[in-house]
């Protein structure tokens, strides 16, 4: 199928891009990335943007900068400059795991992570990842601009806080193997390669000195129609000894069956299981990468 008809802006910076939006008369003007989400979606009429706001040509807007282990992207980073860059990836196992399983090679050569924000589809790596790691969202409009944590960002199914005059324009998130005695892991299961999850789990463990727990992150998507988290709950296990046992445990802290998604692809009981089994083994892989680190400090980069 071809697009529905619509009005292309191609704009040469971001100034543009906002006072594109600003005029536009409608809620359907979109702004165009990568364009892998958005066109599949018009192709099959399931989106019919009338206006398009291409930002492919503004320059300098493709940057990833690691600066003291917190990393900003701009709108034009795409997945594919994330996995090529080695400061990136030996700062965070939970990203060097996670940005392969996005689609295939040509796919993330495109798409873009700030749309893949913006688009806010649950099931995104990004989406596990954003909240993971306190990812905050920078979005702008004409006179204004506003930063976002991504615990309030998603919203729902396709859902999330940003306006439709406003342009993401950025995405900032601190790297967590940066810091000392701790490491990430992100693990998830797809029908094939490429696929969509059906569910993913991400984790952050910090050891203290001894060898115990100082803070634990954990992250599941495929759930929800937003990416669930441990929350505050995680300041339970602080101080405990970060065994196999705790982690089962924690896992344990999963919703039940019955306030879980049911679909064609899979029954709240069967996400359930899989979440429960991916979430030990990311506790598990984040805390001997910890403690890896405690016992060799170099050691995990
Ligand atoms: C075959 C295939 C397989 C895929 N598999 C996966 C997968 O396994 N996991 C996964 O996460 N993704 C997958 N994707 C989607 C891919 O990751 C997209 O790159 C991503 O979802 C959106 O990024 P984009 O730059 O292509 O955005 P676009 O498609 O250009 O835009 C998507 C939406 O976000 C909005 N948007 C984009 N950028 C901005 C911005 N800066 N400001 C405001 N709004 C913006 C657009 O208006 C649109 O509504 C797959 C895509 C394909 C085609």
């Amino acid at each position: 199928m071809k697009p529905p008809d619509f009005k292309y802006v191609r704009v040469d910076s971001l100034e543009e891009a906002k006072q594109a939006l600003s005029v536009a008369t409608d809620d359907d003007a979109k702004v165009l990335a990568g364009g892998q989400s958005l066109v599949p979606l018009m192709n099959f009429r399931l989106a019919r943007p009338r206006m398009l706001v291409d930002i492919n040509h503004i320059p300098d807007q493709a940057y990833h900068r690691v600066e003291n282990d917190h990393v900003e992207l701009g709108p034009l980073c795409r997945h594919r400059d994330v996995e090529l860059d080695q400061a990136i990836m030996a700062r965070c196992a939970a990203i060097r795991e996670a940005v392969p399983h996005i689609g295939h090679v040509a796919v993330r050569q495109r798409g873009t992570v700030v749309g893949s924000f913006a688009h806010g589809d649950p099931l995104a790596e990004w989406s596990t990842l954003g909240v993971l790691l306190n990812a905050v969202v920078r979005v702008e409009r004409e006179g204004g601009s506003r930063e976002v944590p991504a615990s309030t960002w998603f919203k729902g199914f396709f859902d999330t806080d940003l306006d439709r005059d406003e342009v993401a324009t950025s995405v900032g998130f601190d790297l967590p193997e940066g810091s000392p005695l701790t490491g990430s892991a992100f693990s998830e299961v797809s029908r094939r390669h490429g696929d969509f999850c059906l569910a993913s789990a991400a984790a952050v463990v910090q050891l203290d000195e001894a060898g115990d727990i100082s803070a634990v992150r954990l992250v599941v998507s495929g759930l929800k129609t937003v990416p669930w988290s441990l929350g505050s709950r995680a300041s339970e296990y602080r101080g405990q000894a970060p065994t196999e046992a705790l982690w089962t445990r924690l896992a344990g802290e999963l919703p039940g069956e019955k306030e879980i998604t049911s679909d064609l692809h899979a029954s709240g009981a069967t996400r359930r299981a899989m979440a429960h089994a991916l979430a030990r083994r990311v506790l598990f892989m984040a805390a001997m990468r910890a403690e890896k680190r405690r016992k060799d400090p170099d050691n995990g980069r």
